[in-house]
């Protein structure tokens, strides 16, 4: 059993003494305390704690989640597994995801990042419904993501398109407003203070300089982009395509959601099938603090 053997392996700890000496019963299937008797399930304390879904639906969940680049909606793993409600899925999907954006945010993107915005079409929000529709990045129909791309330039390499760079690691994060405060409130838990950031030249971006060792900000015309912002915007590109397509009408406060298992599977994506196991690590040694409801 891969749960067990992974919880094995991290400890168990009693939530009742703090000792992490336990017996396994193997008639409950459940860990008993070697000092106070206390009993642990094999997931209390874990993301899985409290869901009434049977493990066998996590693990075709995850499995799902990370055997393929494509997301996938909760109706279709509703279908999948022939279940007959919607909500649970949906809660344990997003719980899934949930784990895979804390993961993530343990790490600090370093060296050369591209940085920019994009525009991610969601629901109107249910405060703004009737109010009238502005157009185009102001609308209340797009969500306003920061995205930042680890890229390093390929030493010697040179072709048209200038100078080729490899991608890193990336992150995207929903923010509220461009306002500059907002930016550098981001890139100071996101970005490490060593690292040197690309970026046009936006009012947003104006004190960057102040919070990382180097920060290039230059005007990028519209046909440029692709040249010095490549992978910011072939990540936009991406997370638009797989995630809104199967995703329809995403609301603005479950975006982030998403865009956590994309950039989480897209950080992993030499990992192979490794990344099933990782997945199901991550579950197992995260505790459930997804909060939301379907409203
Ligand atoms: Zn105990």
């Amino acid at each position: 059993m891969k749960l067990k053997a992974i919880r094995d392996q991290e400890g168990v700890v009693c939530h009742h003494c703090g000792s992490k000496e336990h017996y396994w019963k193997k008639d409950k299937w459940q860990y008993e305390c070697k000092i106070c008797k206390a009993r642990t399930t094999l997931t209390s304390g874990t993301i899985m704690h409290g869901s009434q879904m049977p493990l066998r639906y996590w693990f075709v969940s995850i499995h799902l989640l990370t055997s393929t680049k494509k997301s996938f909606s909760a109706k279709e793993l509703q279908r999948q597994l022939g279940h007959k409600y919607y909500e649970p899925i949906w809660t344990m999907l997003h719980k899934l995801r949930f784990a895979m954006g804390k993961r993530d945010s343990q790490y600090e993107l370093s060296g050369q990042i591209e940085l920019d915005e994009g525009f991610f079409s969601t629901e109107v929000q249910t405060e703004n419904k009737g109010k009238p529709l502005k157009q185009g990045r102001g609308s209340q129909k797009k969500t306003k993501v920061l995205v930042m791309a680890e890229s390093k330039e390929v030493e010697g390499e040179v072709t048209k398109k200038g100078k080729p760079r490899k991608v890193g690691f990336i992150k995207m994060q929903v923010i509220p407003d461009l306002k500059a405060d907002t930016i550098n409130e981001q890139v100071v838990s996101l970005i490490s203070d060593k690292a040197t950031l690309i970026t046009d030249d936006s009012t947003s971006y104006v004190n960057l300089g102040n919070i990382v060792q180097q920060h290039q900000a230059q005007v990028i015309p519209k046909e440029k982009i692709g040249e010095i912002l490549p992978w910011v915007h072939i990540s936009i590109g991406n997370a638009k395509s797989l995630l809104l397509n199967i995703h329809h009408r995403v609301k603005p406060e479950f975006l982030q959601s998403y865009l956590n298992e994309f950039c989480y599977k897209f950080n992993r994506r030499y990992f192979g099938e490794a990344i099933f196991d990782r997945v199901l690590l991550v579950c197992a040694t995260s505790k459930n603090d997804f909060r939301y409801r379907i409203r």
